[in-house]
């Protein structure tokens, strides 16, 4: 994006999504709407199998919707090839998973390193060893995921997504396998970096960690049915 990081807008407009299986096809999202800006920290929850991670999935650029229109100020993702919206989505996108997604081959700081490799317009090595530095992971640098607690592996999961200052960080219930402590470090981080200008948006089962956000969105069906902002 050419634009200064200042006047950061995301916007969907009537997202539908179907997954078609043998076993016929399930509607996920249905005209979905929402904006985001710059600074916002976004919650958004509702039952498992609502379609929080396909929302998410879906405005980071991971899984293209059916139907609707998709914008970060006026770029629409999914109208770029395959491998510009590949680009695109290294500038501007972070993604916390669920499940971690960390390459086991790797150790973790070269883990935080990955997403250099399509882009390197940070010094990867004062940036990852600022990262482990913050999220208190410098004695386990040279670790291997499998040499983890899920605490680590998560820390290391959103380290990776801060790497390159993206404009948004989504994730995907960060907390839900973490304790107390750890989840408290995953939260404050995020809510940090929404307060230093990046967005946010994450799903939680959490309702403790709603508080961490300025926005709320309940999600049920494939719908947005309440949506509350500070
Ligand atoms: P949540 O994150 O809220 O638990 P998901 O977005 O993971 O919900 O899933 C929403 C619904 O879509 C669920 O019913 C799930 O079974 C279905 N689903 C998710 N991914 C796929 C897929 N790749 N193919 C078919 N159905 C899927
Ligand atoms: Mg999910």
């Amino acid at each position: 994006m050419s634009e200064s990081k200042s006047d950061f807008t995301l916007s969907a407009e009537d997202i539908t999504k179907t997954y078609s299986t043998e076993s016929g096809s399930v509607k996920v999202l249905e005209n979905v709407n929402l904006q985001l800006s710059k600074g916002d920290f976004v919650t958004i929850s509702g039952p498992s199998g609502c379609g929080k991670s396909t929302l998410l999935m879906v405005l980071g650029t991971l899984q293209e919707p059916d139907s609707g229109n998709l914008k970060y100020n006026d770029i629409s993702p999914y109208r770029l090839n395959q491998s510009d919206r590949a680009s695109f989505r290294s500038l501007n996108i972070g993604f916390v998973f669920q499940d971690f997604n960390l390459v086991p081959y790797l150790d973790v700081k070269e883990n935080i390193m990955c997403p250099g490799i399509l882009n390197s317009s940070v010094d990867l090595e004062s940036r990852s060893s600022e990262l482990l530095q913050m999220l208190g992971l410098t004695d386990r640098t040279n670790h291997y995921p499998d040499q983890l607690s899920s605490g680590e592996k998560q820390r290391t999961a959103l380290a990776r997504a801060l790497l390159l200052r993206p404009r948004i960080i989504f994730a995907d219930e960060p907390t839900g396998n973490l304790d107390h402590d750890n989840g408290r470090i995953v939260l404050d981080c995020l809510a940090d970096y929404a307060k230093s200008g990046g967005s946010v948006m994450m799903a939680t089962h959490d309702r403790a960690a709603f508080s961490s956000g300025n926005k709320h969105m309940e999600f049920n069906e494939g719908e947005i049915i309440e949506s509350k902002s500070e």
